[in-house]
C-alpha cells in the first residue's frame, strides 16, 4: 500500500507540476552495520522478513521519488525519519515511547524487549516538523536525502530509566522477547540537515516526554498522582 500510495502521489505531483517531500525512514538502513547512518550508506534490509513490507516499500518509494526526479524533472526531496514521539500519537500503537510512558504514569513495570541493550535516539515531534517544512522549501534541496532526527543515543534501558525518573514511577522493569529483525543500533548522522537546513533537534528529552505524558494522562484519564 504505501508503494501503489507514493506511485499515485508522484503521478498527481507530475501532472500538477508539484513539490513532492517523500517521508522515508531509518528503517531504509534495516539493521544498520555503519554507525551513526549516514545518507550514503545504502543500508542492511531483510527483503522477506516481517519489518520488510515496510522497510522494503519505504526503500521502493525511495526509487521511485528519485527516478521522478531525474527522469520527469519532478521538484522532489526525500527525508528519512528516525523514531520520533510527542502528543498526538496512539497509545495502542505497541511502539517505545506511548508504552513506556503510560506504563510509568500507571507505575506498571516498563516492558523491555530484549535484553534493552538495542539503541535509538527519539526526535520531538515539533523538531521534526520543523525539519520537514526546511526540507521542503529550502532551495536546492530537489534530488536530496536528509536524514531528520535526534542524534542523542540511548540504549532501551537506559531509555526506561529516563521515563521512570522524569514521570516518578519505581515499578521497575519486565523483560519479554525481543521481536525478529529489531535493530540493534539506530542513530542518525544529520550533519547534512545541520548545513543543508540549518536544522538541529532543540527539544530536549524530559521536556518532551513532559509533554508527551501529560498529553497521554489527559486522554486516557490517568489520575495524577497515581
Ligand atoms: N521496545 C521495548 N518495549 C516496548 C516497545 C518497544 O523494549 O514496549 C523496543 C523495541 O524492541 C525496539 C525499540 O524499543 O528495540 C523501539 O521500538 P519501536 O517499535 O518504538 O520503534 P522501532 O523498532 O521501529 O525503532
Amino acid at each position: 500500500m504505501n508503494s501503489i500510495g507514493t506511485l499515485n502521489m508522484l503521478e498527481a505531483a507530475r501532472q500538477s507540476g508539484g513539490r513532492f517531500l517523500f517521508t522515508s525512514t531509518s528503517e531504509a538502513y534495516g539493521d544498520p552495520q555503519v554507525h551513526p547512518q549516514v545518507e550514503t550508506y545504502w543500508g542492511n534490509v531483510n527483503p522477506n522478513g516481517p519489518r520488510a513490507c515496510y522497510d522494503e516499500s519505504k526503500r521502493f518509494g525511495e526509487a521511485a521519488t528519485m527516478e521522478f526526479w531525474r527522469s520527469h524533472g519532478l521538484n522532489a526531496r526525500i527525508v528519512r525519519i528516525f523514531n520520533t514521539y510527542g502528543p498526538h500519537s496512539r497509545p495502542d500503537d505497541g511502539r517505545i515511547v506511548p508504552n513506556f510512558v503510560i506504563q510509568a504514569l500507571k507505575h506498571e513495570p516498563i516492558t523491555i524487549y530484549g535484553d534493552g541493550s538495542q539503541t535509538r535516539s527519539f526526535c520531538y515531534v515539533s523538531d521534526m516538523v520543523e525539519g520537514i517544512l526546511r526540507a521542503m522549501d529550502s532551495p536546492g534541496t530537489e534530488g536530496e536525502v536528509f536524514n531528520l532526527g535526534n542524534p542523542d543515543e540511548y540504549t532501551v534501558l537506559e531509555f526506561a530509566e529516563v521515563i521512570a525518573d522524569t514521570l516518578g514511577s519505581d515499578a521497575g522493569v519486565v523483560y519479554q522477547p525481543l521481536p525478529v529483525d529489531d535493530p540493534t543500533r539506530r542513530r542518525p548522522d544529520i550533519t547534512k540537515a545541520r548545513e543543508w537546513l540549518g536544522w538541529e533537534p532543540v527539544v530536549d528529552l524530559q521536556q518532551g516526554i513532559g509533554h508527551t505524558a501529560e498529553w497521554f494522562r489527559q486522554q486516557l484519564q490517568i489520575p495524577v498522582g497515581l
